[in-house]
């Protein structure tokens, strides 16, 4: 049996058009499937809409209604939580990612992997998140132990074992491509296609993909804060060095007249230094708060299934 699970985010414009092309492309499977939406606390039509769906084809869909916006990598756990396939597959609700491509993931998939990533083929996004993105993608590939060419697409099946190893994880903020990633024994990736959002805009601003890519980083790598520990050492040495040499002038040569610029451009690299050094710390002091917490990572307010 085959899961599909799609987060859902005020996408009230595309989802007719969504359901017109998934529910055949699934049913040209010949598999048994379901279908699982998670309401990410849309404020417009969507959880009516999915509702209606689930009136329409109650045998293979499955709703789950939050009663906020958690952010679509906690909807995704909903759902890997909720979903009774063999394999499970993630898809975007926008048709970004056309669903004709799970075949694709599912062919792969027989050949004996585990966990099946994707790379966009000709991503129809905006000029500044394609640079953004590989950026991002060499800075985690450096940073982290983990091999994913195009970390941002979300089309990727996964087989039942990783899903259940996500379960286990009670970690709040995740990124599920890496985590999945890091649980595969047999990973392997296909090129899927890529199509401009077919209605509505994109749900991630310049802030939320930053806060994104830290949850990426710091969830996976403490790599950025030893980087700091050994920047810190090695501008110690270099001041003690400087302090050496100051010392040597003084004695052999006499004092050293004006050097206030010098002081001042030492000074404010310092302090950005240690900016940046407390912010850091910041970020993971701050994962470490919401862990220790335990809160739930999402509260369901409604499910929409048939009984077994
Ligand atoms: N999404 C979500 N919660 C959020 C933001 C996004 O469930 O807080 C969903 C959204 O409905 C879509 C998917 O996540 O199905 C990807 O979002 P989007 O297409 O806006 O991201 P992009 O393609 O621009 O990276
Ligand atoms: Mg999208």
């Amino acid at each position: 049996m085959l899961s599909v699970v799609i987060p859902v985010y005020n996408e009230e414009d595309g989802l007719a058009a969504l359901f017109d092309r998934l529910y055949p492309a699934l049913d040209a499977l010949g598999l048994r499937y379901e279908v699982i939406f998670i309401n990410d606390g849309s404020r417009d039509r969507s959880p009516g809409i999915l509702a209606e769906q689930f009136k329409r084809r109650p045998d293979v869909t499955r709703v789950i209604l939050f009663n906020g916006n958690f952010g679509q990598h906690r909807a995704i756990l909903a759902g890997f939580a909720h979903c009774r396939g063999e394999r499970i597959v993630t898809l975007d609700a926008d048709l970004q990612n056309p669903p004709e491509d799970i075949a694709t993931l599912l062919a792969k998939m027989d050949e004996g992997h585990d966990y099946v990533g994707s790379i966009r083929r000709m991503r129809q996004d905006a000029a500044w998140r394609r640079w953004a993105s590989k950026a991002m993608n060499g800075l985690r590939a450096k940073l982290t132990r983990i091999n994913i060419t195009d970390q941002g697409c979300m089309l990727r099946a996964y087989s039942r074992d990783i899903v259940s190893l996500i379960n286990q994880c009670g970690e709040m903020n995740t990124f599920i491509p890496a985590l999945a990633y890091q649980f595969a024994r047999n990973p392997a990736e296909v090129v899927v296609g890529h199509e401009e959002r077919f209605a509505g805009e994109s749900k991630y601003s310049l802030y939320s993909l930053i806060r994104l890519n830290f949850d990426l980083v710091t969830s996976f790598s403490v790599v950025p804060l030893q980087w700091f520990s050994l920047l810190g050492m090695a501008i110690s040495a270099g001041a003690g060095l400087l302090v050496l040499l100051l010392l040597g002038r003084r004695l052999i040569i006499g004092p050293e007249e004006g050097g206030l610029f010098t002081l001042f451009a030492i000074a404010f690299f310092l302090i950005g230094l240690a900016l940046f050094g407390i912010g850091l710390i910041g970020e993971y002091v701050g994962r470490i708060y919401s862990e220790v917490r335990q809160r739930p990572r999402y509260v369901i307010s409604t499910v929409l299934e048939q009984r077994e």
